[in-house]
């Protein structure tokens, strides 16, 4: 899978792109990053990316020519008008990231990791001129309910959160098939004793508590049925243990269905 990201700072990336899977995945070639500087689309002297508001306001605005020419460039091909073609290529994505995009989620990040290329558009400033969003964009991307001060990070978290679901990016293929948001989580064995929860099985799940040595820690006890061995007692308990913790911290997708 290929990776392109769009950035006034090129240089942000050399510290998250060297470290752990995503380091890993690249070394591996299943994905490459190329990370394209927007400065190099632009056509005067001052290398200008960004321009006053139009009707006035605070701050500066990404302007739009560089981020079109920047994206045909990468695609070499014109775009056309993207928001009325809907991924031009199928397997393209353009995405802009946007604290006022659609909110980045799990579903998302498993969608995106069936695409040949997705092109990663790092906004700063106020934001960036509208027309990337209506005619450059295929989609706009936010990941939270928070400003903040670029796009850069929010690519970032989007590259990893796609790249760890590539076959072979993690060590061990189970562990993204178990874990926080995952649809497996909720098929574990339920106790039959609660009605409620085993409704609640159609819902995306939180992880499970994990545990390692050792057993006791200044008096705190490892579940003593996670040493016990007995797989479909752990599995019921874990089942449990996932309930609890999403009613707990995020009973907004026990609501989902
Ligand atoms: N004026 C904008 C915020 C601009 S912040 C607003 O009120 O919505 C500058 C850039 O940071 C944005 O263009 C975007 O690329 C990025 N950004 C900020 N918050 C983000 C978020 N929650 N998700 C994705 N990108 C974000």
């Amino acid at each position: 899978m290929r990776f392109n990201l769009i950035t006034i700072f090129p240089e942000f990336f050399s510290g998250p792109l060297d470290h752990g899977i995503v380091r890993r995945a690249r070394e591996a070639g299943l994905i490459h990053v190329h990370v394209q500087d927007l400065r190099e689309f632009t056509k005067d002297r001052h290398r200008t990316v960004d321009d006053r508001p139009f009707g006035g306001g605070e701050g500066m605005v990404l302007k739009p020519e560089p981020l079109f020419e920047a994206v045909e460039s990468l695609l070499g091909r014109g775009v056309g008008d993207a928001a009325t073609q809907n991924r031009p290529d199928g397997d393209t994505a353009i995405v802009l990231m946007s604290a006022a995009g659609r909110l980045f989620h799990q579903g998302m990040a498993r969608s995106y990791s069936q695409l040949q290329r997705i092109i990663l558009i790092c906004g700063r400033y106020e934001g960036v001129d509208e027309r990337v969003a209506e005619h450059l964009a295929t989609e706009e991307v936010s990941i939270g309910d928070f400003v903040l001060s670029g796009g850069e990070l929010p690519a970032m978290l989007v590259m990893d959160a796609v790249t760890r679901l590539l076959p072979g990016a993690l060590g061990n293929e189970a562990s993204s098939q178990n874990e926080s948001f995952s649809a497996s989580l909720s098929s574990l064995p339920l106790s039959p004793r609660s009605a409620r929860e085993s409704d609640a099985t159609k819902s995306i799940l939180l992880d499970f508590p994990h545990y390692t040595r050792p057993a006791e820690y200044r008096g705190w006890k490892v579940p003593e049925i996670l040493i016990g061995g007995n797989h479909a007692e752990v599995a019921k308990w874990r089942q449990q243990k996932a309930m609890e913790k999403t009613r707990r911290n995020r009973p907004d997708l026990l609501s989902q269905k």
